[in-house]
């Protein structure tokens, strides 16, 4: 599993938690339902009373010498923190006492007539789960494609991956309800709002408008135009106009230079009119103003949510290394992967990093068929080169340490700029890795989709609900689908034809 140390386990147990003060879950690591009871054991365990240790030959050891292997994957075996081994029904009963939610099962199954039928009900599904969960082998701990095709044929596959996603629905239900109440919170708190910081020199304007609101609400992008020491950045799109209007109108802020990272619509619709509004030039990239001359019709989605952005007009001046600001200057820096226009615009002074869409959290999982996540891994490494304290992203969230940027909650995260970006790589290598030994092993589109979302790791069931989400309203033009394409773009790594073929269509 996530490769923790053995000889580490004890001594997590002590400094964790005090000297042998959690429980010691011990689970077979390679049987779907047991994962699956793990994610529910963690989901309720919210203050760490346990550990979760798959079983292995050293890990047994490390944790109770008394531990046999062969008992422990036949049944459940807890150690508590008094040393006991409890076995079984006994051992999910005593967990179910920590929790308040299942506190009530846990009693109930200590006493007649319960505790009888929980052991007949768990010696039957500990008896008979490796047919419930046939790719018993490994194939499902990690879902490594080489392993799934090596030790399972692919229904065994599909039946793990269907039980473990069953096992987990209610969690994943209640993961999206969880995320759509604080989608509206933050949404709420944002709402024709904007942020000074940096004494004024850097300032966000939260961006509405009455379609356009349905994305913050639904999928908890807020659009934005940052204010930056003179400059307007990523002025928004038609549909924002309004709200851009009211916040100019109400606080009259001086700019010298409106300029775009990148060509998409909810960042280009309103240059030349903001523009003309101020007096101040437009500054795009050279390939972004290709883009916008003439703007692409956008799908028919997007269009009536975001809104077609006007094609863009003269004047306008080319983007170079630098831009001047009132007080200093921004290295323009290209970062292709999000789009392949994509600039993101660097303050050395301040150590503010303006990164557009460029970072959009670590873990995104359902971008649109410009992204192109082999770019976007070299652009993140090129940006690990820069010292930064403040990142903001284009969609209104901000990662700082920095005591003088005051607490946002849902908008201010309080995370190192640099180990953001560090997950997001690391993220997209074990992407990268899982895509192309799926491609090795020439699995079907669909199974190497799954296996870039293994039930296993928490963000596939926490976000499931808002992927599929997105994915339905959108058509399928944003979807986890998209991520596995965009490891595969024909004009980035010359790749095998049979890749371009396997993607194009045929499975
Ligand atoms: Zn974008």
């Amino acid at each position: 599993m996530g490769g923790r140390p053995i000889e580490d386990i004890a001594k997590t147990t002590d400094e964790n938690h005090g000297a042998n003060t959690a429980y010691r879950v011990l689970y077979d690591g390679q049987c779907e339902i047991c994962q699956a009871c793990v994610s529910w054991l963690k989901t309720l365990d919210r203050e760490s009373a346990t550990i979760c240790l798959p079983i292995s030959a050293e890990i047994l050891l490390a944790v109770d010498s008394r531990l046999k292997m062969d008992e422990c994957l036949r049944q459940l075996h807890v150690v508590t923190p008094e040393d006991e081994i409890l076995v079984g029904w006994d051992a999910v009963s005593c967990l179910a006492r920590l929790f308040p939610s299942t506190w009530l099962i846990g009693a109930a199954g200590q006493r007649f007539p319960f505790r009888n039928g929980g052991r007949l009900l768990y010696g039957f599904v500990a008896k008979n789960r490796y047919s419930l969960s046939k790719c018993r082998g490994g194939a499902c701990r990690v879902a490594k494609p080489e392993a799934v095709r090596r030790q399972a044929r692919l229904s065994a596959f599909w039946s793990c991956y269907t039980l473990g996603f069953f096992i987990r629905l209610p969690l994943v239900l209640w993961a999206g309800i969880k995320a759509s109440v604080q989608r509206t919170s933050i949404f709420a708190r944002t709402y024709h709002k904007r942020l000074d910081l940096l004494n004024g020199k850097l300032t966000i304007l939260f961006l509405n408008g009455f379609l356009p609101d349905t994305v913050p609400l639904l999928f908890g992008e807020l659009f934005t135009t940052v204010l930056y020491d003179g400059i307007a950045v990523d002025p928004g799109s038609p549909k924002m106009r309004r709200s851009l209007a009211r916040h100019l109108r109400r606080e009259k802020p001086q700019i010298t230079k409106v300029v775009a990272t990148h060509a998409h619509e909810e960042h280009v619709g309103n240059l030349n009119w903001l523009s003309d509004l101020t007096g101040a030039p437009v500054h795009v990239s050279e390939m972004t103003s290709r883009f916008l001359m003439p703007f692409k019709k956008l799908p028919w989605v997007r269009a009536t949510i975001i809104g077609q952005p006007p094609n863009l007009a003269q004047p306008f001046r080319l983007l170079g290394e630098t831009v001047d600001t009132d007080s200093g200057y921004l290295r323009v820096i290209p970062t292709p992967g999000h789009s392949d226009d994509h600039v993101v615009l660097y303050d050395p002074v301040e150590k503010v990093l303006l990164a557009g869409d460029a970072f959009m959290g670590s873990y995104f999982a359902t971008p649109n068929p410009d992204v192109d996540s082999r770019k976007w891994l070299v652009s993140l490494e090129r940006l690990m080169e820069l010292d930064i304290e403040i990142l903001v992203e284009g969609h209104g969230h901000i990662h700082t340490l920095r005591a003088d940027i005051p607490d946002f909650p849902g908008v201010v995260t309080r995370q190192d700029p640099k180990v953001a970006i560090i997950e997001k790589m690391e993220y997209l290598r074990w992407l990268r890795e899982q895509i192309e030994a799926g491609f090795q092993d020439q699995l079907p589109m669909r199974v190497i989709e799954a296996s870039c979302f293994p039930w296993g790791r928490r963000t596939s069931w926490e976000s499931c609900a808002t992927d599929e989400c997105i994915r339905l309203l959108s058509l399928g033009h944003f979807s986890r689908t998209e991520l596995v394409r965009s490891f595969v773009r024909s004009d980035s790594v010359p790749l095998p034809t049979v890749y371009e073929i396997r993607i194009s269509g045929g499975e």
